[in-house]
Parts: C-alpha cells; sequence; structure tokens
C-alpha cells in the first residue's frame, strides 16, 4: 500500500526543485503518477512528426513509450532496434527531440549524469534542439556532493542492467575500476538552462522510478 506521508513528501519536494528549475530557465511539469506523466508527455511536450532520440532509462522503460513512438507518428531514432547502436546513437544527435532520465536533480536546480560512451551526456549537452527529462521524486538530491555521491551508488547497477564485465556488476560495490569495461567515463552537470530559452524541460513524477 502506498504510504501517504512518502506520497505528500514527494510532492512538497518535487514541486520546490521543479520552481527551481523553471527559475533556472526550464520547462516544468509535475505529474503525480507515471500515467500523468505519459499524457504529458504524449499531449503537452512532443509535437508530431518530429524527430526524436532516446537515452537508455529504466524510467521511460516503466512508462513504456516506444509503442506509441514507433507508432509512425514520430520519426523515431531506435537505439533498440536498429543494425549499429554508434550509427544511431550518433544519428540521435541531431534529433528534434531528445527523451531521458536522469541520474540524478538537486535542489538547487542542477542536473548530474554519468555516462559510458557519452551518447546520452553529449545528446543533453548538445545536438538535439530540445531535451525532456523524466524523473522519478527519488532522483533528487540536496547539494551537487550528495549528486555525485548518488551517480557512484546506482552505477553498478547500470552495469548490471547493461552487461558491462565490470567487477561491481559481480560484488555492486564500486572500486573505481581501471579497466576497458568501466562504465563510468563522461560526466556531465547541467548547471543553469536560462541561455536555451525553451530547450530544457523537466517532468517530475510523485513515484519512486528506476534507480
Ligand atoms: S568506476 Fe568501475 S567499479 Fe565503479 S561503478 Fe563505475 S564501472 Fe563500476
Amino acid at each position: 500500500m502506498e504510504n501517504q506521508y512518502r506520497k505528500w513528501f514527494g510532492e512538497k519536494r518535487g514541486k520546490e526543485a521543479l520552481r527551481v528549475f523553471g527559475e533556472k530557465g526550464w520547462k516544468t511539469y509535475y505529474a503525480e503518477t507515471l500515467g500523468v506523466a505519459r499524457d504529458t508527455l504524449f499531449n503537452v511536450c512532443l509535437p508530431k512528426n518530429v524527430s526524436v532520440g532516446l537515452g537508455g532509462s529504466e524510467t521511460l522503460n516503466a512508462m513504456d513509450i516506444l509503442p506509441a513512438l514507433r507508432d509512425g507518428s514520430y520519426r523515431l531514432f531506435d537505439r533498440y532496434n536498429c543494425a549499429d547502436h554508434f550509427e544511431m546513437c550518433r544519428d540521435s544527435l541531431m534529433a528534434d527531440y531528445f527523451i531521458t532520465g536522469a541520474n540524478a536533480l538537486t535542489m538547487n536546480g542542477e542536473m548530474v549524469n554519468i555516462d559510458c560512451s557519452g551518447s546520452r551526456v553529449a545528446a543533453m549537452a548538445y545536438g538535439p534542439r530540445h531535451i525532456l527529462v523524466i524523473a522519478g521524486v527519488n532522483k533528487l538530491v540536496n547539494t551537487l556532493e550528495e549528486a555525485m555521491v548518488r551517480v557512484h551508488r546506482i552505477a553498478p547497477m547500470n552495469c548490471k542492467r547493461n552487461g558491462h564485465q565490470t567487477p561491481c556488476a559481480e560484488t555492486g560495490l564500486c572500486t573505481d575500476c581501471n579497466i576497458p569495461a568501466r562504465m563510468c567515463n563522461q560526466l556531465l552537470i547541467t548547471y543553469n538552462a536560462k541561455k536555451f530559452s525553451g530547450k530544457y524541460t523537466l517532468i517530475i513524477i510523485n513515484e519512486e522510478l528506476g534507480y
């Protein structure tokens, strides 16, 4: 059963974070549930007939957005159904819209993400005309320092999910490995979006999504 105090806390914290992100130039939307977030994405944020790139995300998987993106209403750079993943991710850098989750969002309006190849953080920094970030309230932390701790704490789970042959994918513990399979290679901090009017949108969902 859902805990009413956890939901109350999530709403307060989520809306306060959105207020701060809004002050830093982001378009912001609050969604009480995954279903509301899905409606906001497809009915408010994402126009039809645009090209769309995707960042790998458990939150987006939970939203089950792929069928709608594949139904012909969008030109999808489909990283999950392609002959050459590398080339598809390169092409995604020119998408009209790039939809992704986030590793950490601070209550001070900063976003922190860590990547293996950098295909996702590259798109989040430059290329696509619009970046749509969708995240559960569990991604919220107080400070950049906490965000850095968070992205490294969750990295072993990403290694496990993506089949990286790293020590942490076995033990669950980060050893700051120095091997070719290392996943934690590219770090992006998005400090402020004020310079890029209309580019960055954040939907915060009052649910625990991804990790
Ligand atoms: S630095 Fe290496 S051991 Fe640490 S989380 Fe990343 S891939 Fe795993």
